[in-house]
């Protein structure tokens, strides 16, 4: 199966080939480990679909300081005794879809991780809210944003946190790219370009299933050109336009898209054009345009390690495990009240959603669609 897993180590190995970034010095800082002594909270988390993004969440956290993994929770009976052997986690601390609302009588657990198909994040995460557990839901958090604001909504009333699984938001070039930009190193921004996209495999898989996925590539992987066109502009967009091509009726049914363009138009005049793809390779380039300089990131979203570039020369800031910086930084959001960059919280993802309703609604209507985030 030509899982994103694949895709990624594909996409860092053949990026090495392009003429364009040859120059970029090979990665020589090492993974930024948990290696300093910590005695503060520990956020224990169980982890919700012990599937391929699962277990890299799991492995990662192995290196965490401030969050630990202490549960498990899946429809596989197999892989619980297979983590529970690997991470140490004990009979108690394991569920199953039917009976983790239990899990609410377990103190031992704060936070539920969940990793599972999109269209399940729905009513996963609000079964977890109503348990009484701090919820951390991957992107899509759910699959429109009617959906995902009755999951910020149910987190809200049960007075607990909702956060999703934005790795970017941690990652240090793409933050110092943001601080650039805060910085006015940019000038006034005019443009941004997203390109993201794979060629997808299994035609089975339930990424091309519309029941469980939501839609197609915009869903899965053109939600970073989406959330990375608001983090590097630093605004969000009023209105959209977007096209739909389709070369393959048989692999992408009704509802699930192979590749769409979309532009979007922010409130300073600056625009954005990014495309969105399950059909192509080696895109995963954010291209950021001011009035007094220029970003490039390439690989820009993928899991490392990122490189970037600006009109000042190369960055060169620390590669890191995403996974683990991102469980470490939810720890302290969730246990110690810090604030992030660029949020992560649920209001952060129905904004996301947002402009997703509008790109489909503009696929639908042929025309522009606005937009209140
Ligand atoms: P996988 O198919 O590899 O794993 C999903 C897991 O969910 C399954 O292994 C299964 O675990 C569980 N599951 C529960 N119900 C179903 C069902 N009906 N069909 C299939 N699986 C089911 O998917 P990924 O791990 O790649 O993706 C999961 C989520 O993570 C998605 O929302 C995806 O968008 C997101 N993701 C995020 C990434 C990021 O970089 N932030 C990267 C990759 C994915 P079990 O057997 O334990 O029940």
């Amino acid at each position: 199966m030509n899982t994103r897993r694949d895709f990624l180590q594909k996409l860092a190995a053949s990026a090495i080939a392009f003429p364009s970034i040859t120059s970029f010095a090979a990665a020589t800082v090492p993974v930024v480990g948990c290696n300093t002594p910590y005695d503060g909270p520990v956020l224990r988390v169980a982890i919700m679909g012990l599937g391929s993004y699962g277990t890299r969440v799991a492995e990662a956290m192995q290196s965490c300081k401030k969050a630990k993994l202490v549960g498990a929770i899946s429809g596989t009976p197999a892989k619980l005794k297979n983590w529970q052997a690997k991470y140490n986690i004990p009979e108690k601390n394991c569920y199953n879809y039917e009976n983790f609302d239990a899990v609410r009588n377990n103190p031992d657990i704060d936070a539920v991780y969940v990793i599972t198909p999109n269209a399940l994040h729905h009513d996963q995460v609000i079964r977890v809210a109503k348990a009484g557990k701090h919820a951390i839901c991957e992107k899509p958090m759910a699959v429109n944003a009617k959906e995902g604001q009755e999951m910020v909504d149910a987190c809200k009333q049960a007075g607990v946190k909702l956060l999703v699984g934005y790795r970017m938001h941690f990652e240090p070039h793409t933050l110092e790219v943001i601080r650039m930009r805060k910085a006015g190193q940019f000038g006034t921004i005019r443009f941004f370009q997203g390109l993201t996209g794979f060629t997808i495999g299994d035609p089975t898989q339930w990424r091309l299933n519309k029941q469980l996925s939501g839609g197609g590539s915009l869903m899965d992987i053109g939600i970073y050109s989406i959330n990375g066109s608001r983090y590097m502009v630093g605004e969000d967009p009023v209105w959209v336009t977007a096209q739909e091509t389709k070369t393959d009726k048989v692999k992408f049914k009704e509802g699930v898209d192979e590749t769409i363009q979309f532009q979007l138009g922010f409130p300073s005049g600056a625009v954005a054009s990014c495309l969105s793809t399950y059909n192509m390779n080696n895109l995963d380039k954010f291209f950021l345009d001011g009035t007094g300089g220029w970003a490039e990131m390439w690989p820009s979203t993928g899991y490392g390690p990122i490189k970037g570039r600006t009109h000042l020369g190369e960055l060169n800031q620390p590669i890191v495990t995403h996974q683990t910086l991102q469980m470490d930084e939810m720890s302290g959001i969730l246990l110690a009240g810090e604030q992030p960059v660029v949020p992560v919280d649920g209001a952060e993802a129905v904004k996301d959603l947002k402009v997703i309703d509008g790109i489909y609604a503009s696929v639908a209507s042929g025309k522009r669609v606005d937009l209140q985030l």
